[in-house]
């Protein structure tokens, strides 16, 4: 049988960064550094082409094009790689596997986001396993066929499904969590794979890239105190189209009368408005509470157990699409990639 073919993707991020001798402050250095530090990679059953970004980037700066960039990479690659590898700072990984998942449709090949907390070049670096286990991920095969259909991301011994990932943790190795979906695989002694919870998508379709992204959408998070020349500034933009409301709990809010009347407006005016919750974990459920009964019956749509991160590039994608109105709610109520339960 022949070997898999594996594509890295170098987009940026710590993993490969190098200390500014002047300054000491991290910033990217040439991809081809990067295979140089792990001759490891020459052992894996695979056989691996890398591309990288022209000027790799701190995720900090990532954004729609860059995500079209690699899109468009994976889709120029599709028929020839049985797997891709992407390399990227953590800052935003969980953005961009949410968002990539979004518009790759009909994937049928892993995608595996991974990056490290310390520069590959650092004794103590977390970024070799990382990779190599990220390669090894993606070159799983079953009867010839990939193991793994989805965009995951891989982060200190756990697989994730990437559109169910957040960062927790600006130190730690384990700088991911996925707080309502299961780890796809777990990395010890052995590889383990919870087969039972990877993605089964529909096969024999042809791989679909949605690069329409709309970016007039916004985020914004309930706190005690908000006040509602705020509210109103953000709804009455110009431009805005879907906001992503981060409310308290199981997804309730104030009941004062601005605060409703505001966003019955904007969302007679077409605006979308999706309620998730600020907690670390758990769903959305409205009219469990008297506080955001409310919210249901203005037409706010419920981003259920979704990140926040899934919500927003979910938007983004859906707006994108050009949904009718009346469709919109019951279509991102839907699990399309697996995002929300
Ligand atoms: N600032 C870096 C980035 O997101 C952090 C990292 O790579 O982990 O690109």
């Amino acid at each position: 049988m022949s070997k898999p073919n594996i594509l890295l993707i170098y987009t940026g991020g710590t993993i490969g960064m190098v200390k500014d001798s002047d300054t000491g402050a991290l910033k990217a250095f040439d991809f081809n550094n990067l295979l140089k530090r792990i001759p490891e990679l020459r052992l894996l059953d695979c056989n691996i082409e890398t591309v990288s970004f022209d000027t790799p980037i701190d995720s900090s700066n990532m954004n729609t094009k860059y995500w079209c960039d690699i899109a468009d990479i994976i889709k120029d690659n599709y028929k020839t790689f049985d797997g891709f590898v992407v390399l990227h700072g953590s800052d935003t990984m969980s953005y961009s596997a949410s968002a990539l998942s979004f518009m790759l449709e009909n994937l049928a090949k892993p995608v595996i986001f991974t990056g490290s907390q310390l520069p590959i070049g650092d004794l103590r670096t977390d970024a070799k396993e990382n990779l190599i286990t990220s390669i090894q991920l993606a070159s799983l095969q079953k009867h010839g066929n990939p193991l793994i259909k989805e965009v995951g991301l891989y982060f200190e011994y756990k697989l994730y499904r990437g559109n169910r990932t957040t960062k927790i943790n600006a130190e730690h190795f384990q700088a991911f969590t996925s707080p309502n979906f299961p780890n796809l695989a777990e990395s010890g002694v052995h590889l383990n794979i919870n087969k039972d919870y990877l993605l089964k998508p529909i096969l024999g379709q042809d791989l679909k890239v949605n690069k329409r992204l709309d970016t007039n959408v916004a985020i914004l998070k309930l706190f005690p105190g908000i006040s509602k020349p705020i509210l109103e500034a953000v709804l009455t933009s110009k431009l805005i189209k879907g906001l992503v409301l981060e409310t308290y709990g199981a997804g309730n809010a104030t009941t004062e009368r601005w605060f409703i009347e505001l966003l019955d407006k904007a969302i007679k005016r077409g605006i979308y408005i999706v309620n998730v919750t600020q907690c670390a974990g758990g769903s959305v459920r409205m009219g469990q509470y008297e506080t955001s009964a409310h919210l249901e019956k203005v037409g706010v749509i419920s981003g259920k157990d979704i990140t926040t991160e899934a919500a927003i590039t979910k938007l983004m994608y859906l707006i994108g699409q050009n949904i009718s109105p009346l469709n919109f709610q019951s279509i991102f109520e839907t699990a399309l990639r697996g995002e929300m339960t």
